[in-house]
């Protein structure tokens, strides 16, 4: 083997080799909300590991976002790779907003962990519509909304 062929090899087993792992942790301030959103599920058939989800609060996350000029109060990511969901909430809105946190958190583990786009037909009510309409609609539809949630998983 030539010298550079050794040294990819061992770059290819110290960048490859070693598995990617996820990882659990969910801000004490918005913990409430996720366990209500896997009792939920389990009410619904959907068992969640917890393995592979960061949720973190911090300020800034609600500014206006450089791309669409808009404010979001929470973003998720996943890692195409290792499948790790990570969402953050702007730490003003978590303290002051408390009534529609829940349906904020619901529509981001709804990305998360559910795999659900913002793609839903006009007229169905859903969580994944938008932070303003669901939030405006949750407390009377709670149930429906939530039933829609996981009923569309992966849609
Ligand atoms: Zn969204």
């Amino acid at each position: 083997m030539k010298k550079t062929t050794i040294i990819f090899a061992i770059a290819a087993i110290v960048l490859f080799g070693c598995e990617e792992s996820t990882e659990y942790r969910v801000d004490h301030r918005v913990n409430q909300y996720v366990e209500n959103f896997f009792s939920e599920g389990e009410k619904r058939g959907y068992v969640f590991k917890r393995d592979n989800l960061i949720i973190v609060v911090q300020k800034g996350v609600g500014d206006v976002n450089k791309y669409d000029g808009l404010r979001h109060q929470a973003y998720c990511h996943k890692d195409p790779e290792t499948g790790q969901v990570t969402i953050r909430i702007d730490e003003d809105y978590v303290e002051s907003e408390s009534a529609t946190i829940e349906c904020t958190i619901f529509h981001e583990l709804g990305h998360g962990l559910l795999n659900r786009t913002h793609g839903v037909g006009v007229l169905t009510p859903s969580i994944m519509k938008g932070h303003y309409w669901t939030n405006y609609f949750y407390s009377d539809m709670k149930d429906e909304l939530i039933d829609e949630l996981f009923e569309n998983k992966g849609k």
